[in-house]
């Protein structure tokens, strides 16, 4: 069993916790908060030990009713690999202890490429991250774009991309972020940073994104141009993406064209929390024009997709699956889903 801990048991790490308990070939050894909160509670609940940052803190948890394991250092001892999911910025720091308590570690997209060197998508680059001590999971936008670029590529050849992200404001459980009431241009320069994130993953792609944040809280939207090398056809793209493991789609005679629908559709599925691991492909939205650009709608659940990556990355850097298809397929199966 392949030991994992948990730095950050927020949006993300609570989510790549409970996906981890689920997988046969691993166990969580321990999660990590810094303030007593409804988080905290909930591992102490699933039984995953729970430890702090700092141990003077210890009383404050205890008398909330909060057990606590111990400080993050003991947590290190215990483990073979860490998912560092601290707020972005916060994870570089933890790097200097990872390597002290000579731990494999994997950072999120909140922090930088250089961090870790590597950055990382299942469908895109699961060998480059092969045994590698440090990897970062890039973030849920840039998952989204490279899952559906790099199918793409992989068929056509893909020119160049141009693609505009409307993106949430504020995660569902954020009560200091908004905007409330506002289309906020984020960032107004154009491009915006998530093109050259995707070169992290796919270095040879063309590409050029904008972004936007809207006040919603459960998804982002991307409307993708991708220009085409080869000739490509709206049935054969559709066929391709029906065949991706982590990309659905979305059938025009379910009637759904919002992220609301999506939720709801999330909720009905039983899924935890309503999440999409999947990203969601507008299947009435999917055209080829006259000189083979691609184009499409397709939704992100923020909190969701970069989960099943981080369980990949985890098999992968553990040596625990040789390809990409096996350790999707693991994955995938143990989280009940398949896109
Ligand atoms: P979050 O604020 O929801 O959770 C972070 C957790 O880290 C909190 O539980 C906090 O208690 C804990 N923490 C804070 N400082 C710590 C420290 N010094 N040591 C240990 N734990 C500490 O953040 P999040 O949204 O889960 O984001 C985590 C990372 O994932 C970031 O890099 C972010 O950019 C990335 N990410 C977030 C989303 C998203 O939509 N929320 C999507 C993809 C990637």
């Amino acid at each position: 069993m392949i030991k994992v801990a948990i730095n950050g048991y927020g949006t993300i790490g609570k989510r790549v916790a409970d996906a981890v308990a689920a997988q046969p070939d691993m166990e969580v050894v321990g999660v990590s908060k810094t303030r007593p909160s409804g988080e905290a509670y909930i591992a102490n609940e699933r039984g995953y030990p729970l430890y702090i940052a700092d141990i003077e803190k210890k009383p404050v948890f205890e008398q909330a009713g909060i057990a606590v394991a111990g400080d993050v250092e003991e947590m290190l001892k215990k483990c073979d690999i860490v998912v560092d999911a601290t707020p972005g910025g916060v994870g570089k720091a933890n790097k200097a202890i990872y390597e002290l308590f000579n731990v494999k570690a994997i950072w999120q997209g909140g922090e930088k490429h250089e961090v870790a060197g590597i950055s990382f998508n299942s469908s895109c680059n699961y060998e480059d991250a092969y045994g590698a001590d440090f990897v970062r999971v890039v973030s849920c936008n840039t998952t989204g774009l490279c899952r559906i670029i790099h199918l793409a590529d992989e068929a056509y050849g893909v020119k160049s991309v141009f693609s505009t992200m409307v993106r949430r404001g504020s995660d569902p459980g954020g009560i200091k972020k908004g905007p409330v009431d506002a289309i906020v241009l984020n960032p107004v320069t154009i491009p915006s940073h998530h093109g050259p994130d995707v070169n992290t993953v796919l270095p040879t792609i063309d590409i050029v994104t904008t972004a936007m944040i809207v006040p919603t809280t459960f998804m982002h939207m991307h409307v993708i141009r991708m220009e085409l090398a080869r000739e490509a056809s709206r049935d054969g793209v559709l066929d391709l993406i029906r065949k991706h493991p982590r990309i659905g789609i979305v059938k025009g005679a379910s009637g759904i064209t919002s992220t609301a629908e999506l939720r709801e559709l999330a909720s009905d599925m039983n899924r935890p929390r309503g999440d999409l691991w999947e990203s969601c492909v507008y299947e009435d939205s999917v055209s080829v024009g006259t000189n083979n650009e691609l184009y499409l709608f397709q939704a992100i659940h923020q909190e969701a997709d970069v989960v099943v990556e981080n369980v990949d990355a985890i098999r992968a850097m553990m040596k625990a699956a040789d390809t990409a298809e096996e350790s999707i397929k693991m994955t995938n199966e143990a989280l009940g889903f398949s896109a």
